[in-house]
């Protein structure tokens, strides 16, 4: 995780909104036995991997059941030890932590997988967020899977999630791509690539690279895209900004801090016009069969509509069948 960056201008917090936001909502409900005692009662199998998600910034945001998993595992397998260590000891717990990061999963799943069947329980958590989306994980998760060993998920943050629900982008599917390659050629291919799929898209996108992917993204969808840019979730200074891809730039370099911080990028999915080039197709095709043969025909609204001739030539067949 990297460090919230402070914008030019900080709005200056509301003291009576920081009295209300500092009571202690929750203490009743963690104070309340029997809320604890339900979650303690669920049941967590030993010879499990249990796939834990932790917090993507704000360190409150981790689970009731995954605090109780963390403090049940007999051992915790992390990306980054220290990182790991200093969550844990924000909720009081010491357990032993074991290295489980993307240059040593297959070898590490080894000796996972020994643990587990010694009758084990081990937790497998990230830097932030879920466990193997665009982090470590996956090739772990896999190899206990084809030990024939059982793998728990322990729902929580992830900032894909998180940012697609509060873009405001309205939609039936999503599509998540991650992290687009750093090379400028590779990315814009698979940029190009995306242009006509129809689900919201969800970009991961490092700060240094945000205004040359923005770029890219300009010249592959074109500057009427809406694009969602959700910085630094659930921190001090997170933003969620909407506008078209046109106008990304500008509002970017409008302040230098927005080349800090984490960002997820949300590009609404391309409009569909499947229906519309069906009808126009019919249209043209309709009137070239009243001069030329089928094939002939196909091939000229082919050239006219940029539509694919081969398509061309059976809806033609279909609609001299409707003719005849
Ligand atoms: N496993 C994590 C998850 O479930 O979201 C993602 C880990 S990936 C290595 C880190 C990337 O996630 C960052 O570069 C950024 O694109 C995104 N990300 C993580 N935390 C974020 C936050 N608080 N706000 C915005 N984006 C975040």
């Amino acid at each position: 995780m990297s460090q919230a960056t402070p914008p030019v201008t900080p709005i200056p917090p509301n003291p009576a909104e920081v009295q209300a936001s500092a009571q202690p909502l929750v203490q009743p409900l963690l104070a309340n036995a029997a809320i604890m005692e339900a979650v303690s009662r669920q049941s967590y199998p030993a010879a499990t991997l249990y796939v834990v998600a932790t917090p993507i910034g704000n360190v409150c945001d981790i689970s009731l059941r995954a605090l109780h998993l963390l403090a049940l595992a007999d051992a915790v397998a992390c990306e980054d030890t220290r990182n790991t260590a200093q969550l844990m000891t924000r909720y009081g717990l010491h357990k032993p932590l074991i290295a489980a990061h993307q240059h040593n999963e297959r070898e590490v799943a080894g000796k996972i997988i020994a643990r587990l069947q010694a009758g084990e329980r081990i937790a497998l958590v990230s830097d932030a967020g879920t466990p193997g989306v665009s982090d470590p994980g996956a090739k772990i998760v896999d190899a206990v899977r084809l030990a024939g060993l059982q793998v728990s998920p322990l729902p929580g943050a992830s900032a894909a999630i998180s940012a697609l629900s509060a873009s405001g982008l309205i939609h039936d599917q999503f599509y998540f791509v991650g992290f687009l390659p750093a090379k400028a050629g590779q990315r814009d291919t698979l940029l190009q690539s995306l242009a006509s799929v129809a689900a919201t898209m969800i970009f991961y996108e490092a700060p240094h690279r945000i205004i040359d992917a923005t770029q890219a993204m300009l010249k592959a969808f074109g500057p009427d895209r809406p694009v969602v840019f959700a910085r630094e979730l659930t921190k001090l200074f997170e933003e969620i900004h909407r506008c078209t891809l046109g106008e990304a730039h500008a509002w970017l370099s409008a302040d230098s801090h927005r080349e800090k911080g984490e960002y997820v990028v949300l590009i609404q999915g391309a409009p569909s016009t499947a229906g519309e080039d069906q009808l126009e197709a019919r249209r043209i095709l309709s009137i070239l069969l009243k001069e030329c043969p089928v094939k002939q025909a196909a091939s000229l609204a082919a050239q006219i509509t940029g539509q694919k001739k081969n398509a061309l030539y059976e809806l033609a067949l279909e609609l001299k069948g409707e003719h005849e």
